[in-house]
């Protein structure tokens, strides 16, 4: 099931190239008063809300996704946790490119770890990019997102992907330069996800997706999520030996060889296996 939020916050049906407006199933969420617990609020009930999708897709007004604003599939994350240096590829092209690594050495998500990116990052693809420090070399980098469906802590190997709501794709955009990840990585609109929220249920094996972007019609990086140094699994478990894990929190996998500078009035087009097509604009 493709799951999407648009306009304003209504909930959508993705099918091909149509959605169909389903927003009555946010009725299942219960009433929150402060202090709201943490995590998102409509992937903690995805649950109920898919059969109540279900229940109700007959009747929702059906018109292009085309023609709607795509925001974020998740709202209100408590954490955007990302992997650096989790392919080899994008390892070496850093490590030859003074642009990219400003004298720093080069390692291994094995010794960095992970990083987390501001959630006041986050937009979706109908937002697009907004540049800031235009003066400076501004990357796309485009990932896999694991969008994590219950609260979890210690997560074993085997059980990862028992804990995940579903997949999108991510741009983790950068700017280049001295200063740590965590601001580089989290200037407004340096988190898209999108366009939608393909559920668990759809994709087996989240290590074996072929994805791609092109920028203005070149294709800038492609790969498959077989390359991961750590793959999905061992980037729920590892996360999850640190941090508590909440529903709708989003992990970035990490980004392979090919990423590039972005300009404003640049358009980007994000591909991944089952999940599909984003199309993002840079201003
Ligand atoms: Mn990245």
């Amino acid at each position: 099931m493709r799951i999407c939020r648009y306009n304003d916050d209504c909930l959508g049906l993705v099918k091909g190239d149509q959605l169909i407006d389903v927003t009555i199933a946010l009725e299942r969420i219960p009433k929150l008063r402060w202090p709201r617990p943490p995590g998102d609020a409509m992937i903690e009930n995805l649950d109920a809300i898919k059969l109540d999708i279900e229940a109700n897709r007959k009747m929702g007004y059906v018109q292009g996704v085309n023609n709607v604003t795509l925001k974020s599939p998740v709202a209100n994350p408590t954490k955007i946790i990302a992997a650096p240096a989790n392919y080899m590829d994008h390892v070496d092209e850093a490590k030859d490119n003074v642009e990219i690594n400003f004298g720093r050495e080069i390692k291994t998500i094995n010794e960095y770890g992970l990083f987390l990116k501001a959630n006041s990052a986050l937009v979706g693809a109908g937002e697009g990019i907004t540049l800031g420090h235009t003066d400076r070399r501004n990357d796309h980098e485009i990932e896999i997102a694991i969008i994590i469906g219950k609260t979890a802590k210690n997560v074993a190997y085997d059980d990862a992907l028992d804990i995940v709501a579903g997949y999108a794709i991510g741009l983790d955009n950068t700017v280049r330069g001295v200063e740590d990840r965590s601001l580089r990585k989290s200037l407004d609109s340096y988190a898209v996800l999108g366009p939608w929220m393909t559920t668990a249920d759809e994709i087996d094996d989240p290590d074996d997706l072929d994805f791609s972007i092109s920028v203005n019609g070149e294709v800038r990086q492609n790969s498959n999520t077989k390359y991961l140094i750590y793959n999905c699994r061992k980037l729920i478990e590892y996360a999850s030996k640190f941090y508590t894990l909440y529903p709708g929190d989003i992990l970035m996998t990490g980004t392979p060889q090919g990423v590039g500078p972005i300009e404003p009035g640049d358009r980007l087009v994000c591909k991944v296996d089952i999940i599909g097509q984003m199309e993002v604009e840079v201003r």
